[in-house]
């Protein structure tokens, strides 16, 4: 994000998968992350990088958190650890130049929308980014904000692309 800031990695569930073939010092995830490990080899490699202190698990400050559920506001599909991913990456964007490991493309997409890096490790990264709008399939109304079923009418909404724009950098 920032230019002289060292780098630094914040790894979700995939990206503490792959740990071993990210070379950094700075890597960093959340709580929630870390819970999402199911298998127990994965958290016998996760458990000895944090021993070791090679990886820093960090709880989001408030401040950041708030910023990141004002912008997922309308992307329903990000889960809890999601929604830390970018908080902390928000946070620590002031003291490193953050990059996100994650290959969720949900995750990816809110990620280049607000400008913060990311990189996949399986997939090659997202080429366009897409902003969300929903639609009542009765009445036609568009919302920001997700509903289930319209206000208006009460119809089905449904999830449609709003704005597609191509990826820079
Ligand atoms: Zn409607």
């Amino acid at each position: 994000m920032a230019k002289g800031l060292p780098p630094g990695y914040i790894l979700d569930a995939a990206g503490l998968f792959r740990i071993s073939l990210i070379d950094s010092k700075a890597l960093f995830t959340t709580n929630e992350v870390v819970n999402e490990v199911a298998s127990e080899n994965e958290r016998l490699i996760v458990n000895s990088y944090i021993k070791s202190f090679r990886l820093k698990v960090l709880e989001p400050d408030k401040k950041a958190s708030g910023l990141a559920l004002n912008i997922t506001g309308t992307s329903p599909r990000l889960t809890e650890a999601d929604i830390s991913v970018i908080a902390l990456a928000l946070q620590l964007g002031e003291q490193y130049d953050i990059t996100v490991i994650t290959d969720d493309y949900e995750l990816q997409n809110v990620l280049a929308l607000h400008n913060i890096k990311c990189k996949g490790i399986k997939t090659t990264g997202i080429k366009k980014i897409i902003q969300w709008t929903y639609r009542c399939t009765g009445c036609g109304r568009y919302f920001k904000k997700p509903f289930e079923i319209c206000p208006y009418c009460g119809s089905a909404v449904k999830r449609k692309p709003r704005k597609i724009k191509d990826k820079t950098g």
